[in-house]
């Protein structure tokens, strides 16, 4: 094989050639199912690893260290507290115990009860979020949004090239996959009217990101540089930014996102570690403005991963209505921790760091509505018939997200959604 990031391995445990949970991924995440409390697992084809059963059996002692409940928990915060060195262990360990040649779990008393069906399980949130924020790194999507709302000539406002453009946004609204959101109702102002109204969102959205996880924690004061940043990511998930543009294009001017934000963000359930996303590594776009010394790079920060979303009307077909990629993001993940942390401003393990909307340099690959159907003005056509402007009540938004390389998959399977009408 000739990329020297990736060594061939293979699993006792049957994988689909198409499964997102290969041995090369090895993603953490919070499960809980009928018989079993809430508790943390590793994905593999379709069963979960329960750490905690390892744990209980010995196969963790070299990590004198990890308190023996670490794994009975209902979010990885904890853990991933133990920091880098620890966290990359356990996942060795476990990517050594589920390798074909290995007997040790394969030939084991306890393989019954440590593996898991993973469609009998219930995956919760994985970590508990303390902080969110939203960045808006994606040069295409910042290019869409300043054409349609401001000015095609100067779609990028003059600090954009500069520094990562982001916001603070609302932790207590982030859920799971699968959970429903309702739609959202608040204030927005047609044009051609005098006063502005109130209802049910006409223009709910979704926006494709990606979002990062942190180690930590840092105090007051203290800055993380591009070169040590990635020791304070602990992996990534997908993350669907519902919008309300409506509700967003009045209240916007002049602070920024709020009630068109806040309602609701939902999160892929399985966190994909960097260490897994390393053969997927690359250069990022050639930044054309110098960035100041701080958000210089030594090495790599991007990452390629093909980015899918899909419109599933009630009781009918799913439609693809986007392909993206991670790769396109102008500001890497690097740039952002450092930019977020060069005031002073602390990081918590468990804060959740989201990328902006993916759009990439075509037409189809524009990661929201709003840009898909150019403001409603290019309605988006569904396989089955109809079409869309934006998301409807009892539409279920699906985005999926993996790295293929060599034969070598590293996916985050999904996040899906349905949208039920204003309460
Ligand atoms: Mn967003």
């Amino acid at each position: 094989m000739s990329n020297p990031n990736i060594t061939p391995m293979a699993s006792w445990v049957p994988v689909a050639k198409d499964s997102d949970f290969t041995i090369y991924n090895l993603p953490f995440g919070v499960f809980q199912n009928k018989r079993l409390s809430p508790r943390l697992g590793m994905a593999i084809g379709d069963k979960i690893v329960d750490l905690s059963v390892l744990h209980e059996e010995g196969f963790f002692s070299e990590l004198s260290q990890l308190p023996h409940d670490i794994f009975l928990r209902d979010a990885l915060n904890d853990f991933i507290g133990l920091g880098k060195p620890v966290t990359r262990k356990v996942r060795e360990i476990v990517q050594d115990l589920l390798k074909e040649e290995n007997e040790q779990l394969r030939e084991h008393t306890c393989r019954g009860k440590a593996m898991v069906n993973r469609n009998e399980a219930q995956m919760m949130l994985p970590v508990k979020v303390g902080d969110y924020t939203d960045f808006y790194s994606s040069m295409e999507h910042a290019t869409n949004v300043g054409t349609m709302f401001r000015d095609p000539n100067n779609a990028l406002l003059p600090n954009w090239k500069h520094l990562p453009v982001g916001y603070h946004g609302r932790a207590s609204s982030i859920i799971p996959s699968g959970v429903p959101i309702y739609r959202p109702k608040g204030q927005f102002k047609d044009p051609n009217k005098e006063q502005p109204e109130f209802g049910p969102s006409r223009r709910l959205d979704f926006e494709l990101e990606m979002a990062f996880i942190t180690g930590g924690p840092t105090k007051m004061g203290d800055s993380i540089s591009t070169e040590d940043a990635e020791d304070y990511i602990f992996g990534m998930v997908l993350f669907n930014d519902w919008s309300a543009r409506d509700i967003q294009a009045w209240e916007y001017v002049p602070l920024g996102p709020f009630l068109g934000k806040n309602f609701a963000s939902s999160i892929s359930p399985w966190v994909v570690t960097l260490e897994a996303l390393e053969p997927f590594r690359q250069a990022g776009p050639k930044q054309d403005s110098e960035v100041l010394p701080y958000l210089q790079c030594k090495k790599d920060h991007a990452f390629d991963i093909q980015l899918e979303v899909y419109i599933q009307p009630d009781g009918m077909k799913a439609s693809k209505v986007c392909t993206s990629n991670f790769k396109y993001m102008y500001w890497n993940i690097a740039q952002q921790l450092a930019h977020h942390t060069v005031n002073g401003c602390n990081i918590n393990v468990g804060d959740m760091m989201a990328s902006g909307t993916i759009s990439g340099p075509t037409e189809d690959s524009y990661g929201s509505m709003l840009e898909l159907a150019w403001k409603g003005t290019k309605p988006v056509k569904l396989e089955e018939g109809g079409e869309r402007k934006f998301i409807e009540d009892g539409d279920t938004v699906i985005m999926k997200g993996y790295a293929e390389k060599e034969g070598i998959r590293v996916g985050f399977g999904e996040v899906a959604s349905k949208v039920l009408p204003a309460k």
